[in-house]
């Protein structure tokens, strides 16, 4: 079996309708990229998303759809692949009843460029069809894998995939990661200076708030450089369950990891709070961390890109910090700071 890839590139006002019509003559997956939604998702004040200047106008104004329908030895085989359309009467069927014609991979092209043209009837197409190519049926889920190996994070923790061996030397703490879905496999900046600053920081007399957790990397850092209790918090529930498959592997069981946010955390204060988030969500709870952290307690925060470094420095100033370290990385910034 082969997988044959279709590129349609149109407009907004058209894309609907051409996902409709792919569905209905049976692609086995439909690929959407909308520079509209893109922007709306990263305007959105509540999204998490972030984008370099220009990015968005970067993106043009053009849809790109790319559809997948899997070739047989005998072609492709067309006709509806969702129930919603199996009842050729129903109001889904109005691109006609193809129920399961087989067709070799140029006639099912052109049978679908015959139905993008009927579309451009009465809707902009835009570019239109844009080609057909067979893709390579890889094991695309595990593909990043191979990019991702052991690394020294900082001076004494190491990231050792889980999939890998990794030979210790004495003084090493190894963490073992299977980030999966979730954000924090500490290749990214932001965590590689709060893994730093954890290990120069960890003491055995620390309960540690490890606020988006994400992988739950910050957390097992924390556990295996000796601090007394971690507790693992994330809003994504699906972060949550990464992070406490994580911490299993990584004999960690009692890093108590749950779906939750700042203000939901069970702890009354910790010696230690880490968020690793991005610089809005920071700024905004910045005014909330005191009241969670012990007496002498530092905050360690990072995910703040430069050109917000203002607004995050005048959110921690008015909720009482000082700061006592900022440390850069490309563009993205880390800070560790007491309430004074
Ligand atoms: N700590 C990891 C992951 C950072 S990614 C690391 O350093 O690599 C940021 C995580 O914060 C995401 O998993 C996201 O779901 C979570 N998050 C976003 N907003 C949050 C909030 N208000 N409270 C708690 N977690 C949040």
């Amino acid at each position: 079996m082969q997988w044959v890839e279709i590129k349609i590139v149109t407009t907004e006002d058209a894309s609907d309708a051409i996902c409709e019509m792919l569905a209905q003559v049976g692609a086995d997956g439909i690929a959407v990229s909308d520079p509209f939604e893109i922007a709306r998702i990263i305007e959105d004040p509540d999204s998490l998303a972030y984008a370099d200047e220009g990015y968005i106008e970067s993106l043009g104004t053009d849809v790109t759809i790319k559809a997948y329908f899997a070739e047989f030895d005998d072609g492709i085989r067309l006709g509806p692949k969702s129930e919603e359309y199996v009842d050729p009467n129903g109001v889904g069927m109005i691109y006609g009843n193809l129920s399961d014609k087989t067709m070799s991979v140029e006639d099912a092209m052109a049978f679908v460029k015959a139905r993008l043209e009927s579309i451009g009837e009465f809707l902009p197409l835009g570019k239109g069809f844009d080609g057909w190519r067979y893709v390579q049926d890889k094991d695309w889920e595990n593909e990043w894998k191979k990019d991702y190996k052991s690394f020294r994070i900082s001076e004494r923790v190491v990231i050792c995939p889980t999939w890998e061996e990794y030979e210790e030397v004495p003084g090493d703490v190894v963490v073992r990661l299977d980030p999966g879905s979730a954000f924090g496999t500490g290749t990214h900046e932001t965590t590689s200076m709060c893994a730093k600053l954890l290990d120069k920081e960890v003491r055995s007399d620390d309960s540690v708030l490890d606020l988006g957790t994400g992988s739950g990397i910050l957390a097992i850092i924390c556990s295996k450089l000796g601090a007394q209790s971690v507790e693992a918090v994330d809003i994504d529930r699906l972060a949550v369950d990464v992070a406490v498959e994580n911490c299993r592997e990584n004999g960690c069981p009692d890093i108590d990891c749950y779906t939750g946010e700042l203000k939901s955390v069970k702890g009354d204060s910790y010696t230690l709070i880490v968020a690793n988030i991005i610089a809005d969500i920071i700024a905004a709870i910045a005014p909330d961390v005191p009241s969670r952290l012990a007496p002498g307690g530092r905050f360690i925060c990072s995910g703040i890109i430069n050109t917000k470094r203002g607004k995050v420095e005048k959110a921690l100033a008015e909720a009482g910090f000082t700061i006592d370290e900022c440390h850069e990385k490309n563009d993205w910034l880390a800070y560790i700071c007491h309430l004074t």
